[in-house]
């Protein structure tokens, strides 16, 4: 694709993040989100976790549709939201900017919490850490089944036509 289509606002996506000190971690890299807001970097870092395979060693902007790089989200809930030993909470972000698409999922440029997941009953210790990143974030909380009512607020999916391809690149500024 020659062109990269312009999308009308935030794209809408779902994803887990691992928790860890009550905070929001990246599932696969070494990243913390100290806040809402998330801005895609290529951190030389993560070249090493998989012996540079797959990422760009020339410095590029993020995410790049040569790179893995980018913040990472998929068009529907629940596609990956386990992460075995370790503590995790689903949640919705809204994602602008250069967008790579997948058939699963995207890869963002920036990307924002716009809700957590609230944990089942049995889980008190979760529960709480969730409690307390959202109210640190200003997020709402909502039971798993109201996930995608408040992702319909957030924004919209990526058009479907832009999905079988992989690697397709678009941007959306809003
Ligand atoms: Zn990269």
């Amino acid at each position: 694709m020659t062109a990269a289509p312009d999308l009308l606002g935030p794209v809408v996506g779902f994803r887990a993040w691992r928790i860890v000190d009550r905070r929001l971690l990246s599932p696969h890299i070494p990243v913390r989100w100290e806040g809402r807001t998330m801005h895609a970097a290529c951190y030389p870092a993560n070249r090493r976790l998989t012996f540079g395979r797959g990422w760009l060693s020339a410095p590029h902007a993020s995410p790049h549709p040569e790179c893995k790089c980018g913040i990472y989200a998929y068009h529907r809930p629940g596609v990956r939201s386990w992460f075995g030993e370790f503590d995790w909470v689903e949640g919705v972000v809204g994602c602008w900017g250069r967008l790579e698409a997948h058939t699963d999922g995207l890869r963002a440029e920036q990307a924002r919490v716009e809700g957590l997941v609230a944990p089942g009953d049995g889980d008190a210790s979760r529960r709480v850490a969730v409690q307390v990143i959202a109210a640190r974030l200003q997020v709402p909380v909502v039971a798993r089944g109201e996930l995608e009512d408040l992702a319909t607020q957030v924004g919209a999916p990526l058009p479907p036509a832009l999905l079988p391809q992989s690697g397709v690149s678009c941007r959306t500024d809003h």
